[in-house]
């Protein structure tokens, strides 16, 4: 699911919600060339995912052939359609659209060559003066002469509807009545609003929604980098953050605030806040609001991923620990499997040669030897951050050693790191013992 379909999909369910109406889902799978049964279960997980559950549906066009066929033969009837029975050799030595060939054949061989056995479309028979008008909430009145509109196909030779067709009837009798959709179906809405004219139809109100530019101008694509759902929710992206995200582009709350909860998207969207000017992708921007959204999840929600990924750590107070600690340095959350590593495992060597070769020395075993026996000293029971500093201190001290000489290795022989919380809150949480015993194993590195 593209970021650009998403935030229709966004729009569409915050507008439903905001005003007590029904945010149902329908697949227009009509297209049978293009159907694929993978993409559609991937846009299925995709919309749960970003957490935009439908109130009813999801209704497949694929299942409602009959009523199509039957809407299809109604305007037959009504004079406003007709069968084409032109070949596909024919259309293509057409260089100017269809040339309405079939428009006015005779009823009667119509039937006849059906009987037949000849294969058919059914084109709607647009008018061939006049104007179509409609009003789109975003752009205002657009008006269209019928003569630039062709005699759109309605019923395929395979008896499927086109888009045009199945979705003005279900649009009806769904009971739309808000369509809000990309801005590259503005061209199909007047053949639209002949088509609900046609059936004597009530057309719903339209909002085309303008495109998602790339950072650097045009079309974001995956060309460009990330453009799925799926592609942000493998960087490490919380499903809120994108919909925040995405829900403000294009549209905004009427006041300063960016980070903001679904609930409150939903009381502050309205259609008027929404500016037709494409507006682009800013993946910095998402970066940063994911950031927000992850410092405003408890910390339960952290130690809960971490159980999951320790399941042999029995201590259920460390996980909450380590939860603090990594909360507010984590940009995704995909971040903490590597981050929370040496809380529970001791490492295997410095994976940090930068740091190694800036702060270990000859002496770096010797003075973390010295530290160790002073941590030793500490009775369990004031095994604290503030006793732990001094330690460090009284070593620092008592050997004339600057602190970042001691502390920075003693860093990389506990964590295998040279960055991440404070060394004392490190050394606190994974205790006393398994830190004593991790420095002993100083020569090691
Ligand atoms: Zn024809």
């Amino acid at each position: 699911m593209h970021v650009g379909g998403a935030r229709t999909a966004i729009y569409n369910y915050l507008f439903a919600k905001a005003t007590g109406g029904t945010f149902y889902l329908r697949i227009e799978d009509t297209d049978r060339k293009r159907y694929n049964e993978d993409a559609l279960n991937d846009l299925l997980r995709d919309l749960k995912w970003l957490g935009l559950n439908w109130d009813e549906g999801p209704y497949f066009q694929s299942e409602r052939l009959e009523i199509y066929g039957n809407a299809a033969l109604e305007l037959i009837e009504k004079g406003h359609a007709y069968y084409c029975f032109c070949t596909e050799e024919r259309l293509q030595t057409l260089e100017h659209g269809y040339d309405r060939h079939c428009r006015d054949l005779p009823p009667e061989e119509a039937k006849k060559r059906i009987e037949a056995g000849e294969k058919f479309v059914i084109r709607f028979k647009t008018p061939l003066e006049g104007t179509t008008k409609f009003s789109d909430l975003l752009r205002g009145e657009i008006e269209t002469p019928n003569k630039d509109l062709d005699d759109l196909v309605l019923l395929k030779r395979d008896k499927f509807p086109t888009y045009h067709l199945a979705s003005v009837v279900d649009d009806h009798s769904m009971q739309t009545s808000h369509v809000l959709r990309g801005d590259e179906w503005i061209s199909s809405t007047p053949k639209h609003v002949l088509l609900y004219n046609a059936f004597g139809w009530e057309a719903p109100l339209f909002c085309h929604l303008p495109v998602i530019l790339a950072p650097g101008g045009g079309k974001l694509s995956k060309r460009k980098g990330a453009a799925s759902v799926g592609d942000f929710r493998d960087l490490g992206y919380l499903s809120h953050a994108l919909v925040n995200f995405l829900s403000l582009l294009g549209w905004s709350p009427g006041d300063d605030r960016e980070v903001m909860s679904l609930k409150e998207m939903i009381d502050a969207f309205s259609l008027e806040r929404i500016h037709p000017k494409a507006v682009a992708f800013d993946e910095k921007k998402l970066e940063w609001m994911n950031g927000m959204h992850i410092r405003a999840l408890p910390d339960s929600f952290f130690a809960d991923e971490l159980k999951k990924l320790y399941p042999n750590c029995q201590d259920e107070s460390k996980f909450l620990k380590v939860a603090e600690l990594l909360k507010p340095r984590l940009k995704f959350t995909t971040e903490l499997a590597s981050m929370s590593k040496y809380f529970f495992e001791a490492p295997e060597k410095c994976e940090d040669e930068k740091a190694k070769a800036k702060y270990w020395t000859e002496h770096s075993i010797e003075h973390i030897d010295w530290v160790s026996k002073e941590l030793e000293k500490i009775p369990n029971e004031d095994f604290c951050i503030k006793n732990i500093e001094a330690a460090f201190m009284k070593v620092c001290e008592s050997n004339g050693i600057k602190l970042g000489l001691l502390a920075q290795p003693a860093r990389l022989v506990i964590c295998g790191v040279g960055a991440g919380p404070g060394l004392w809150e490190i050394i606190e949480c994974i205790g006393k013992n398994e830190c004593v015993y991790r420095m002993g194993k100083a020569k090691n590195f």
